[in-house]
Parts: C-alpha cells; sequence; structure tokens
C-alpha cells in the first residue's frame, strides 16, 4: 500500500511502476472527484456521484474510504480479494485514514510512505499542478502536514527523489512481501 502527502508524486511512481511491471495490479478507486483533464473512467477512478459512493460504503462493498479535501475516495473490496486469491501483488495508492482501516482490516499488507525531497518541493508540486483552486490547494497542503507527521505509522518510508528509483524499491519490497506470503502457503 503506497500512500503519502498530495502532490508527492504517487501517481507518477504509480504509472511508472505499471509501465515497468504488468504482472503488479493497482486497485482503481472510487471517487465523488470530477475527473482531472485527461482521466479516464475505470483507468484513473471510477467516477461515481455522491449517492453511488454511500450505497457502495452501506452495503460494504469497499475495503476502506475517507473523505480528502471536500471528496470521498475508497477502495473496492472484491477486485483486491480477487488478486490476491489469484497470487496477483496489489498495490493499493490512498490517503492516511484510508491505509490505517486497511491495516485494521489486513494486518498483513506492507505500508509504505512516500515522502516529499523537502517541505517547498511539496508546495512547488502542488501548486505547480495548476489544475486545482487556490482553496483546493490550501486544503491539500493543510492534509499534507498531518500526513507526513504520520510517516512513524508506516512499515517503510522512501523519499521521492527519483521516480525509477522509487519503483525499483517499491518492487523490492512487494516481492519479498510476495514471496514471504508463498513460503507461508
Ligand atoms: P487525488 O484527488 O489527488 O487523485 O487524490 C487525493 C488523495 O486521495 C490522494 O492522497 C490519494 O492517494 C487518495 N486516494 C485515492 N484513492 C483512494 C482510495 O481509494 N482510498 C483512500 N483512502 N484514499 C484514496
Amino acid at each position: 500500500m503506497l500512500s503519502g502527502p498530495s502532490g508527492v508524486g504517487k501517481t507518477t511512481v504509480v504509472r511508472e511502476l505499471r509501465r515497468r511491471h504488468r504482472h503488479v495490479w493497482v486497485s482503481v478507486s472510487v471517487t465523488t472527484r470530477h475527473p482531472r483533464p485527461g482521466e479516464r473512467d475505470g483507468i484513473d477512478y471510477w467516477f461515481v456521484s455522491p449517492q453511488r459512493f454511500s450505497e457502495m460504503a452501506s452495503r460494504g462493498e469497499l475495503l476502506e474510504w475517507a473523505e480528502f479535501a471536500g471528496n470521498s475516495y475508497g477502495t473496492p473490496l472484491a477486485p483486491v480479494l480477487e488478486h490476491l486469491a489469484a497470487g496477483v501483488p496489489v498495490l493499493l495508492e490512498i490517503e492516511i485514514e484510508g491505509a490505517r482501516q486497511v491495516r485494521a482490516r489486513m494486518p498483513d499488507a506492507l505500508l509504505v510512505f512516500l515522502r516529499p525531497p523537502s517541505w517547498d518541493e511539496l508546495v512547488r508540486r502542488l501548486t505547480g499542478r495548476g489544475t486545482e483552486s487556490p482553496e483546493v490547494v490550501a486544503a491539500r497542503l493543510d492534509r499534507a502536514r498531518v500526513e507526513l507527521a504520520a510517516e512513524a505509522e508506516f512499515d517503510v518510508a522512501l523519499e521521492n527523489s527519483a521516480v525509477g528509483s522509487v519503483c525499483d524499491r517499491l518492487l523490492a519490497l512487494m516481492g519479498s512481501s510476495h514471496s514471504s506470503d508463498r513460503k507461508a502457503t
């Protein structure tokens, strides 16, 4: 499970990992947020209405879910269970409240924290993205402070200085947790 503040580059790392290592399955979350330019339904997210989201949550169809900067985000449970049952390495890219819920429900999950090289760099990346209003950027920066303070809860922390090396380390971590799963069965 990969977590870390908004703007740290989780999506870029995940995209690169998926490009290089097609055997890793990356969960597609549901969200009530509107698509950013270029985002596609069913690939980047499942974009759903708030009503549909609450239906899914109340029916227990989500492994975890959280509110983030005014929208809801959640991980559909069934596809995660299907891939795990098939022995496929599963990667979730989620914020910290969700990571805590997964930890409680799946204690064997590995929690990886992605940290920015510096606070200034995070501010630069979040503002430079240009896809959010100043209010949303401010809300995300507030939340980033809280998320950075939670680093110690994670099993591993990686600094996102170069995408390629973060991918390699993430894959090595997934490989080791995967092979220990195999040994256990
Ligand atoms: P964004 O709107 O920038 O795509 O995502 C905002 C935050 O929500 C990011 O920190 C992202 O990791 C997190 N997020 C994306 N999908 C999920 C999910 O399914 N569950 C939770 N808890 N957080 C998610």
